[in-house]
């Protein structure tokens, strides 16, 4: 078994982008700049924004996060949004999920300029993703692609089971690993919490990658020997044993399945990262893409 390691490839990317923004602001050129809006004090949003905005300091971008409170209306996040996707020094922004309660998730994300929407989350980017054309696509399944194709790994031909179906993660998985393209051309089977036989599906896959949100969900029942096993999931479960008192867990168990697989994403240090930095890829792809205009 071989260990997919995100965390390591992750870094590598990272020297590059900081590399070539080393070389536009050498040739007198703005760096690209990536801005988050957080809206209210929801612990984990307040984390992962944190992680983004560390993130672009390491590769040399311009960040920001607007920090806007919990109780401001739809109407003012709609202005904020449109105010972002008029400012032209902004190459990329997201608005971090989930959203007060008195707030529509969708109206928000569609109001965001479908050039600058670097979550890849807007109806004509993934519109755009699933006719095969240049467009945003979501960071984790992005991360993903980008896992497979630096370690060279064969998709073409093989059977792939994704499980799960959401947004961001399984449906453009799947779509993404059934394109015409290396990684790709796999033959795809999407499964959901209604799949009957999943345990049954899951054990012919020669790619299956977990992205159902259920600790150790994946046993080694549910692996073909030599698959390839792609663990989206993060759970923290109890582990008194740890100051922390929890630790972060898969969808897969690791252990069992680990003896069975050819490779195998761990968790944390797999998944997680690579999404981190395919977010930094889009906003340099975004960056781009505004200078051509
Ligand atoms: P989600 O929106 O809750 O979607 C979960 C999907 O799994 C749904 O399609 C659901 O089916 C399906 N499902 C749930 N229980 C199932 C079961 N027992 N059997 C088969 N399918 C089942 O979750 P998500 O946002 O896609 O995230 C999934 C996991 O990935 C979570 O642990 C999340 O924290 C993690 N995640 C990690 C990263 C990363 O960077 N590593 C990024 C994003 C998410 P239905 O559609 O039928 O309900």
């Amino acid at each position: 078994m071989q260990l997919l390691n995100g965390k390591a490839l992750a870094g590598t990317i990272r020297n590059e982008i900081r590399e070539e923004v080393g070389q536009l602001i050498s040739k007198g050129q703005r760096p690209p700049k990536l801005v988050a809006v957080l809206v209210g004090s929801d612990g984990p949003s307040q984390t992962y924004v944190g992680a983004k905005e560390k993130d672009c300091t390491e590769v040399g971008f311009d960040s920001e996060v607007l920090h806007l409170s919990e109780d401001i209306s739809e109407a003012e996040l709609l202005n904020t949004v449109e105010q972002l996707n008029e400012d032209a020094g902004v190459d990329g922004f997201i608005v971090q999920l989930p959203l007060p309660s008195h707030m529509n998730d969708q109206r928000i994300l569609e109001a965001i300029r479908a050039d600058k929407d670097v979550d890849g989350f807007h109806p004509e980017n993934v519109g755009k993703m699933a006719l095969g054309l240049q467009g945003f696509v979501p960071a984790t399944p992005a991360g993903i692609v980008e896992l497979l194709k630096r370690h060279q790994i064969d998709t073409e031909g093989k059977l792939c089971v994704v499980i799960g179906r959401s947004s961001i993660v399984g449906m453009p998985m799947a779509l993404l690993m059934g394109k015409n393209a290396q990684p790709g051309n796999c033959t795809v089977v999407q499964t959901h919490s209604r799949t009957k036989d999943l345990k049954g599906i899951c054990a012919q896959a020669d790619i299956l990658i977990a992205a159902l949100g259920r600790p150790r969900f994946v046993g080694e029942e549910m692996v073909k020997e030599g698959a390839v096993v792609i663990d989206v999931g993060i759970s923290r479960i109890e582990d008194p044993a740890r100051k922390s008192g929890f630790r972060l867990v898969g969808d897969v168990d690791f252990e069992a399945v680990a003896q069975k697989c050819s490779y195998i994403t761990p968790v944390p240090g797999g998944v997680g990262p690579m999404t981190r930095t395919a977010l930094l890829q889009n906003t340099l792809q975004a960056y781009y893409r505004h200078q051509e205009k």
